[in-house]
């Protein structure tokens, strides 16, 4: 393994091949990017290294594609085996069996043995081969709906692909954190002016760090407040309040009029929660912030459902399911583990939009009607400033 982009290893004299690695944004799990070369002379077929961003076949280098080994987790060989690996989307029933849908028949991973050179050779480490783009990963399973040519950036990262903006933001704010603790300089000096050429990248830049360091305050808030609560968690009602509460931020810096008092403070203050609440769902959203996965997907985070465990467990539920379930013990690895796949597929993609509006309703009206979204809108934006949340026209779109 090395940091540094190199075709060969060193002292290999030139025997011995590199290849980029990319990691699966699920799990981690390592692909390596190449090139499959087949010789039109001798039909000898050879891998070289390919660039993430070279995703179409090239006549000039060969089919665009990846090779994954993990000796810990191999995919298996064995029809069966394959089929029970694959994602549900990729097969379809005819006659009573289970098979893998035409159109997807070319894309399962395919054997090759290779030697150190990147050629195919009997007594070679066997790779599992797949064209581009990455439709699913052989690790974890996580799958995606792609087109031929799209790209594979939201779906495999490589090192240092954070992006030209969020390299900017970061850099920019080490810089303003270090200047405000250098104290030879007059407190109006502690600052970090940039030139830039052009309009519009200055307001890109500027919204990225907006957002950034919303997104970073926001998450902060969440972990203190979920480290401080321990084991028990915080539950769904009391999420705002707890974040909030965490969050410690003086009343300038939300409330359009700093100076309210009593029960215009405790109004205020209810929707600056309500627009918290709406904020946190909503970046728990799976695949939102691609170079910044929210606090579930760091692992951060542990999402839990009240009485989950107690459904798994109670058999009278489970008598009319697939018979995978009912065979299954109750409360058995199998149950809970379909319950939490279930529950996380529902929430993550698509089942957000249901929760923000089960919170943007509050702790007080257990309300999920979507009216509720403009009304919240129109009551923080008469009581909040546009810079502590955002600009409220987005709501109307979110
Ligand atoms: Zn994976």
């Amino acid at each position: 393994m090395s940091l540094s982009g190199q075709q060969f290893v060193p002292g290999s004299d030139r025997q011995k091949i590199l290849l980029p690695l990319a990691f699966c944004r699920e799990c981690g799990a390592e692909y390596f990017s190449v090139w499959k070369v087949t010789d039109t002379a001798t039909g000898q077929v050879h891998f070289k290294p390919r660039d993430l961003q070279d995703r179409v076949d090239d006549p000039d280098e060969g089919e665009a594609g990846f090779l994954y080994r993990d000796p810990a987790n191999p995919w298996p060989e064995d029809a069966d085996e394959v089929l029970a690996r694959l994602p549900d989307e990729w097969l379809e029933e005819v006659k009573g069996r289970l098979k893998i849908r035409g159109t997807l028949r070319d894309e399962v991973p395919r054997p090759v043995c290779l030697g150190p050179s990147g050629a195919v050779e009997a007594g070679g480490l066997t790779f599992w081969y797949t064209r581009t783009p990455f439709r699913f990963c052989q690790n974890c399973g996580v799958s995606y709906r792609v087109r031929r040519g799209s790209s594979d950036f939201g779906n495999l990262a490589t090192l240092a692909s954070g992006g030209r903006s969020t390299a900017t933001t970061i850099l920019s704010i080490s810089s303003v954190r270090f200047l405000r603790d250098e104290q030879s300089l007059k407190d109006y000096a502690r600052k970090l002016l940039s030139f830039t050429d052009n309009r519009q990248d200055a307001s890109l830049q500027a919204g990225h760090f907006n957002d950034f360091v919303e997104v970073s305050l926001l998450r902060a808030a969440l972990y203190k407040a979920a480290a401080a609560t321990g084991e028990e968690g915080i539950s769904h009602d009391e999420l705002a309040i707890k974040v909030f509460k965490a969050l410690e931020l003086p009343l300038e810096l939300f409330a359009r009029e700093p100076g309210v008092q009593f029960a215009q403070k405790a109004d205020t203050e209810k929707a600056f929660r309500n627009v918290l609440g709406y904020r946190l769902y909503r970046d728990q959203k799976r695949g939102w912030r691609i170079t910044s996965p929210n606090l579930e997907q760091c692992g951060l985070l542990r999402i839990e459902y009240p009485s989950l465990d107690e459904l798994c467990r109670a058999e009278s539920f489970w008598q009319d399911c697939h018979p995978a379930l009912v065979s299954a013990t109750p409360g058995s690895a199998v149950v809970c583990s379909a319950s939490r796949s279930v529950e996380r597929s529902m929430r993550q993609p698509v089942g957000t939009e249901l929760v923000e509006f089960s919170s943007i309703a509050g702790n007080e009206a257990p309300n999920r009607r979507p009216e509720i979204l403009p009304a919240v809108r129109d009551q923080a934006g008469f009581r909040l400033r546009t810079a502590a949340y955002g600009d409220p026209r987005r709501w109307a779109s979110a």
